[in-house]
């Protein structure tokens, strides 16, 4: 078989492998199938380049297939946001070294080949340092310094901008030398420009990285002359680019007001729980026990998973208390906001690891008109997405954010630890409303105790015996 069939094919199962990750249901074999479409391309690329360096490769393989492997069986699902963030990182510094090496080889560069080093050089150290910032933020090893949060941000970055495109014109006029501050700058303007950036836009920040990334790729297959990687790259980029739109349209934000309007709220950490907790008026708690006599008794039932139920690991808790109630003859269904989690789908990823039925996950704007016919709606560590401030309070930092309206619910309780902000760091006003209820504890436990409580009342042999 010849290189260029092989690279059609791959191609070909790379567009296959991303249309099936737009589903859940085909996402696993998509995967495989873009696996498949990099070993072949892979293998095209040998076949024309020869095996010269071949221990060179054998090592980068098994250096970097060990750590993908270490990394993928390790990492929990509550990292994976960082994990993309890093991954995003190293497609840039990809790209940067490839750019950077080929400058090195002998032999004259015309200009379509110093452009595209300039531009995999420029892209590859924005998206390499940037995504290091992101994943930082997103560990909560690095804040939102305040002095980012002012104007004279854009006057470091306008600056840092024109000094890379200075440097550009030096390299495109023979001095190859211009791309070592070139890429320094680069750097830096990565770090400038998604240090100010925090809160509630992390997730566009890093599909918009991803994104980054595949440009970064694009121009680096421009440098090798590899149509695969100018291909691939470019469908990388474009995804990235509509999954970025998907966010913002979610979150109702602009892409500018994104990335230049300074971070929306503040992270968890910096906004401590013990300060939240002053600032609420009439919260009403109840037990495990009262939840469940509630679920007892409800027709229609809303489950509202984020962020706290993923760190709780509850997921198969949940299915198993989702199962109780259904063959109670309750109707269950999974309230899902795009943004609840810490990365786009994480709740879709997460109650498919516990086998919820896809046709139970109701996306916003179709469980939306349904609160008001929901008898109880638990809400289970989560807390941004079911803020009412987001539609109420003009003065909210989250103020237009498209919200889960489970405040319309006849009852709602809300699972979480105590009365610790989400992500944005801002108060919810849905835990003074009089029709919610506070269970506190951890979301595993409190899931846990339901069970037992409705299998105290009986719940279970009644399903039993209608089975
Ligand atoms: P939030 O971050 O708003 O809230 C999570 C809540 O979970 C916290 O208030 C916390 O409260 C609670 N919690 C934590 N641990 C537990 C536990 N073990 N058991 C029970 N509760 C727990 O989550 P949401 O999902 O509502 O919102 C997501 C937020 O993250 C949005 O602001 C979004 O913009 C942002 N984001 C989303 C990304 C994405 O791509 N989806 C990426 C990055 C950020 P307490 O401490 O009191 O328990």
């Amino acid at each position: 078989m010849n290189q260029l069939l092989l690279d059609l094919t791959a191609v070909l199962l790379l567009a296959l492998g991303l249309r099936g990750l737009a589903k859940l249901r085909t996402a696993r074999t998509a995967n495989g199938l873009a696996a498949l479409a990099i070993g072949l391309a892979v293998v095209g690329l040998l076949l024309n380049q020869g095996l010269a360096g071949w221990p060179w490769m054998l090592g980068g393989l098994a250096l970097g297939g060990g750590i993908g492997v270490v990394l993928a069986l390790r990492v929990p699902m509550t990292a994976m946001p960082e994990t993309v963030a890093l991954f995003n990182g190293c497609g840039g510094m990809a790209s940067l070294l490839v750019a950077l090496g080929v400058v090195g080889l002998p032999g004259p560069m015309g200009l379509l080949a110093t452009v595209s080093v300039l531009a995999s050089v420029v892209v590859g150290a924005i998206t390499f340092s940037g995504s290091l910032v992101a994943m930082a933020k997103l560990q909560e090893w690095l804040d939102t310094p305040a002095w980012t949060q002012r104007q004279a941000r854009h006057a470091v970055n306008i600056t840092l901008a024109v000094a890379c495109l200075v440097c550009c014109v030096v390299v495109v006029q023979g001095q190859l030398l211009g791309l070592a501050p070139l890429t320094l700058l680069a750097l830096l303007l990565g770090i400038g420009l998604t240090l100010p950036i925090g809160g509630a836009d992390m997730p566009v920040v890093i599909s918009l990285l991803n994104s980054y990334s595949g440009v970064a790729a694009a121009a680096a297959g421009f440098v090798v002359g590899s149509a695969l990687l100018i291909v691939a790259g470019a469908m990388v980029g474009a995804a990235g680019l509509i999954l970025t739109q998907v966010m913002c349209t979610a979150m109702n934000r602009s892409l500018t007001s994104v990335l230049f309007g300074g971070a929306l709220g503040a992270s968890s950490a910096a906004a401590g729980g013990d300060k939240e907790a002053e600032s609420y008026g009439r919260i009403t708690s109840c037990s495990a026990e009262e939840c469940a006599m509630a679920l007892e008794q409800a027709e229609r039932v809303v489950f509202v998973p984020g962020y706290g139920l993923a760190v709780a690991q509850a997921q198969h808790s949940l299915r198993e208390l989702a199962r109780l109630l259904e063959g109670h003859g309750v109707e269950v269904s999974y309230a899902i906001h795009p943004v609840a989690g810490r990365m786009p789908g994480h709740m879709n990823v997460l109650l498919a690891e516990a086998d919820v039925p896809y046709d139970q996950l109701i996306e916003m704007d179709v469980i939306n008109p349904e609160f008001p016919r929901t008898d109880v709606v638990i809400v289970l560590g989560a807390n941004d997405v079911v803020n009412p401030q987001a539609k109420n309070d003009p003065t909210s930092p989250l103020f237009g954010m498209p919200v889960l309206e489970v405040d319309q619910a006849r009852s709602v309780y809300v699972v979480k630890r105590g009365l610790g902000a989400g992500y944005a760091g801002i108060k919810n006003g849905l835990f003074e409303l009089p029709q919610t209820a506070m269970v506190f504890g951890d979301a595993k436990a409190v899931i846990n105790g339901l069970i037992t409580e409705l299998r105290g009342l009986g719940v279970g042999k009644k399903a039993l015996a209608t089975v």
